[in-house]
Formats: structure tokens, C-alpha cells, sequence
């Protein structure tokens, strides 16, 4: 690392789970993040803050009014921007070292799993079940691991999917496909604006971590959080060994 990055990684370098080590993980590492919104803002901003190599950040979509209140990536004159150039101006004016690369397009088939494949870590910042299984299957078959989190109204749910673990579980093992609860989008339903905040944060942490190899990762664990309340709650979440996902991959 050059003595710039030294300086700018100095917080990083002094805690002993990360030291320069850590940290030269984190310059190195790809990561995937699905989604340029709500989620997707505050784990761009903490992934590029803290020095990730290359921040893939995937989105169809561009920017508009009501997607200010929470999705902090984006600015009033991002109007009318793709997400991913405005995502791409703002990441690079607060890191200009973390190579940022735009991808204007909602990943499915070929070009998800070319994706999935070049990444170290994936984060699933999306806002509904078909994205949410196909990035699942890809990470499952090129076994990298899914940061997956979701916020609506005011609740927050995040876990890890580590398939390289072979007791872990993937998303399919705990919300099996066709069983989907219906589908509730922040259009219809609204969602308070720090919740997708907290819960991209997490998602930014245990990614980190994941990169790092510290500490111990939400693999097996879903976190769900009542913001109205503010409590968490935990759920241990077994892998099912007849799932069609990562069954037969696990065996
Ligand atoms: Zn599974």
C-alpha cells in the first residue's frame, strides 16, 4: 500500500482484527452489490469508504424524487441520472482509490453469473424475489458468498449466505421459491428512510468482515429488526438438505 493509503486506511490498520494484512484484503476484493437504492447506498458508501478494490453496483433504474428520502447515493440534481452514474459520481468524490464500475442493467442469466463469478463478495440489495432467488443460484453454484438484507415499513431482515460452508444454508433453503410471501414493494407500502441505513450498514459490515476473515459472519443466522420497537431478534436457520439450490452441491 502506498503512504496515502496507510493514512487513509490508519483506523483500519490499528485494530488488531484487521491490521495492514486486513486491510490489503479489503484493496484487493471485488464486490458485486445488487441494487443501487435504498440497501444498496449505504453498503456502496461503507465498502467504498473503506477501501474496496472494485464495487461492481448493478441498477436498471434512474433516479428519481421519491427515491431521495433514503437512497443517499443520489442527489437532487442525480434527477433523471442512472442510478449508477449517480452512484458512480458520489462514491468516486469519497474515494477516488475504490475503482467503481457502473453496470446501467438489471444482472440475470449469462451476464449475473459472469458477475457472480469474478466477485469475492456479493451483496443482494434488491427490491423483489425474482432477483433475490437468481442471485441466490448464482452465488450456490459459483459458491461465493451472499450478503442478502431487505427493509420495508419499518422491518429490517439481514442474514449471510456462505455456501462454501457445507452446513450453511442458501436464501432458497429458508424462503423456498413459489412459497414467497406476497411480494410487498417500498412504492406501495412505504419504509422509514434510517431503516434501509441500518440494514445496508450490516450488510456493508459483515461483507467487510467476510473480505477480512474476521470475527464471526451471519452464516446460518437471519436478523430481523423491528425499528418501530427497535429490538432485534435472531433466527437460526438450519440448511435444508432437499433443497433444490444447494442441496445436491452440499452432499
Ligand atoms: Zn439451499
Amino acid at each position: 500500500m502506498t503512504d496515502e493509503q496507510l493514512l487513509r486506511y490508519s483506523r483500519h490498520i490499528l485494530l488488531p482484527q484487521i491490521g495492514i494484512e486486513g486491510q490489503e484484503n479489503i484493496v484487493e476484493a471485488r464486490a458485486l452489490v445488487i441494487g443501487a437504492g435504498g440497501l444498496g447506498s449505504p453498503a456502496a458508501y461503507y465498502l467504498a469508504s473503506a477501501g474496496i478494490g472494485t464495487l461492481v453496483l448493478a441498477d436498471g433504474d434512474t433516479v428519481d424524487l421519491t427515491n431521495l428520502q433514503r437512497q443517499i447515493l443520489h442527489r437532487t440534481d442525480s434527477i433523471g441520472m442512472t442510478k449508477t452514474a449517480s452512484a458512480e459520481r458520489t462514491l468516486g468524490e469519497i474515494n477516488p482509490e475504490c475503482h467503481v464500475v457502473a453496470l446501467n442493467e438489471r444482472l440475470s442469466g449469462q451476464r449475473l453469473d459472469e458477475e457472480v463469478a469474478l466477485a469475492d463478495i456479493v451483496l443482494d440489495c434488491c427490491d423483489n424475489f425474482a432477483t433475490r432467488h437468481a442471485v441466490n443460484r448464482a452465488c450456490v453454484k459459483f459458491r461465493k458468498p451472499l450478503v442478502s438484507g431487505a427493509a420495508i415499513r419499518f422491518d429490517g431482515q439481514v442474514a449471510v449466505f456462505d455456501s462454501r460452508q457445507a452446513d450453511a444454508p442458501c436464501y432458497h433453503c429458508l424462503f423456498p421459491e413459489g412459497q414467497d410471501v406476497e411480494e410487498v414493494r417500498c412504492a406501495v407500502m412505504g419504509v422509514f428512510a434510517p431503516l434501509t441505513g441500518i440494514i445496508g450498514t450490516v450488510q456493508a459490515a459483515e461483507a467487510l468482515k467476510l473480505v477480512i476473515g474476521c470475527g464471526t459472519s451471519l452464516a446460518g443466522r437471519l436478523l430481523l429488526l423491528d425499528g418501530l420497537g427497535m429490538e432485534w431478534r435472531e433466527i437460526r436457520v438450519p440448511r435444508d438438505p432437499g433443497c433444490v439450490v444447494c442441496g445436491k452441491i452440499a452432499e
